[in-house]
C-alpha cells in the first residue's frame, strides 16, 4: 500500500513538473523588411502557417509602399508629372487619405510629402550629411498636404507640383502591424506578439502555462513590453508596460542619425523647417488601439514636443517620453485592463 502511494505521488509530482514547464506551442520568424527587422511570434498549433501568410503580406506591402524601390506604387506617384491623375488601389488611396487627415489633425507636424527633404539628408546611408540650406528651402516648396489632390470617386491622386514626393515611412509599419494581426486572426491565432522595428503589436495576451492556468484560472497574462533606454545597448530597458491587445510604437532620435561637428542630426524632421526636431526629447512611445494611427502618433508627438502633446493625447491610451536628461515621464500613463 505504502509503496503504491509512493509511486502514485511520484507520478503526480512528475506530471505536475511537466505541466508546469510545458510551454504552449509558439513559433517565431524574423526577416529584414521595410528597412527594419521584423519579427512575428504566434502561439498555437498552426502558428507556423499563419506567420508565413503574414510575411507574404508584409513583403507585398513593402513592395508597394517603398519610396526607394522602382516599381512601387509610391515610386510611380513620386515620378509622375504634376496635374496628371494617378490611379491607385483602394488600400493605397485610404492610406494616403488617412495620412493627410492625420497630418491636418497634427497641425502639420506629420507630413508624408517630406521625401524630397529627407532624400537630401540621406539618413542611414554613407552619403548622410547636412544639406545646403538653399537645397532645403527649395525642397520645402514641394512639400505639404496642399500639394496633393484626392479624388475618392475615381480613386486618383494628383500632384499640384511635379517635385512632390511621398514617403510613408512613418506610417506604413504601423499599418503593416495591423494587417499582420488581422491575418493571424483569420488563420485562427488568438495570441501573438510582433515587432516591426519599434512598432510592437500584441494580441490576446501571452498564454499562461498549464499549471498557472490550473491554479489561477487565467488563460493569458499581459505581454510585457520594455521601453528602450536611448543610446544604450539594445534591450536596456527603462520601464516596462503590460498589454494584452494593442499597438506600442516608439519614435526616437537614437537609431537613425549622424553626427557632424559634434551635433546630432536625426531622421525625424520638422516639416516646417526641413531640419531635425530639437525639443529636448530622445524618444516618444505611444500606446493606441489602431496600428496606423499609433505609428503616425509617435512621429507626430515627437515633432510636437511635450508641450503640444495635449493636441493628440486623447487618441492615445498611453504616452511615455524620455528626454535628453534620460528622464522618463508618463505623459499619459497606460492603464492595463484585466482580460
Ligand atoms: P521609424 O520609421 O524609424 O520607426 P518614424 O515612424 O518616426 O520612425 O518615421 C520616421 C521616418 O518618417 C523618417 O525616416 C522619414 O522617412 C519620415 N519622416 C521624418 N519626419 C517626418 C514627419 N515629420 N512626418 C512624417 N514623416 C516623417
Ligand atoms: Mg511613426
Amino acid at each position: 500500500m505504502m509503496k503504491q502511494i509512493k509511486v502514485f505521488a511520484g507520478i503526480l509530482v512528475l506530471l505536475l513538473l511537466f505541466a508546469g514547464f510545458a510551454k504552449p506551442a509558439v513559433y517565431t520568424e524574423t526577416e529584414f523588411l521595410m528597412d527594419t527587422v521584423v519579427s512575428v511570434t504566434a502561439y498555437g498549433t498552426h502558428a507556423k502557417e499563419a506567420i508565413s501568410a503574414v510575411f507574404m503580406r508584409l513583403r507585398e506591402l513593402d513592395k508597394k509602399c517603398n519610396a526607394h524601390q522602382k516599381g512601387s506604387v509610391i515610386y510611380a506617384i513620386n515620378t509622375a508629372p504634376k496635374n496628371v491623375p494617378i490611379s491607385v488601389d483602394e488600400e493605397m488611396f485610404d492610406l494616403i487619405q488617412q495620412s493627410l487627415l492625420f497630418s491636418n489633425d497634427a497641425q502639420g507636424a506629420f507630413d508624408i510629402t517630406l521625401f524630397p527633404v529627407s532624400t537630401l539628408w540621406a539618413f542611414g546611408t554613407k552619403e548622410a550629411t547636412v544639406p545646403q540650406e538653399t537645397a532645403i528651402v527649395t525642397a520645402l516648396t514641394t512639400t505639404g498636404a496642399d500639394k496633393l489632390m484626392l479624388d475618392k470617386e475615381n480613386r486618383t491622386i494628383t500632384k499640384t507640383n511635379s517635385g512632390t514626393q511621398l514617403d510613408l515611412g512613418a506610417a506604413v509599419k504601423g499599418y503593416a502591424a495591423e494587417e499582420a494581426l488581422k491575418i493571424l486572426k483569420e488563420n485562427g491565432i488568438s495570441h501573438a506578439y510582433l515587432d516591426l522595428g519599434g512598432n510592437v503589436a500584441v494580441m490576446g495576451g501571452k498564454p499562461t502555462r498549464f499549471l498557472k492556468r490550473l491554479l489561477t484560472g487565467k488563460k493569458a497574462e499581459p505581454f510585457i513590453i520594455g521601453l528602450q533606454m536611448p543610446d544604450a545597448p539594445r534591450g536596456t530597458v527603462m520601464e516596462t508596460l503590460s498589454l494584452y491587445d494593442g499597438f506600442i510604437v516608439t519614435s526616437g532620435n537614437y537609431e537613425r542619425y549622424f553626427e557632424e561637428n559634434g551635433k546630432r542630426y536625426h531622421h525625424i524632421l520638422n516639416p516646417k523647417t526641413g531640419y531635425p526636431v530639437y525639443n529636448g526629447l530622445k524618444s516618444v512611445t505611444v500606446v493606441a488601439d489602431n496600428g496606423l494611427e499609433a505609428d503616425m502618433l509617435s512621429t507626430a508627438l515627437f515633432v510636437l514636443g511635450e508641450e503640444n502633446m495635449p493636441l493628440l493625447a486623447n487618441r492615445c491610451q498611453g504616452i511615455y517620453v524620455i528626454d535628453d536628461q534620460m528622464e522618463l515621464t508618463a505623459v499619459k500613463p497606460l492603464i492595463t485592463a484585466e482580460n
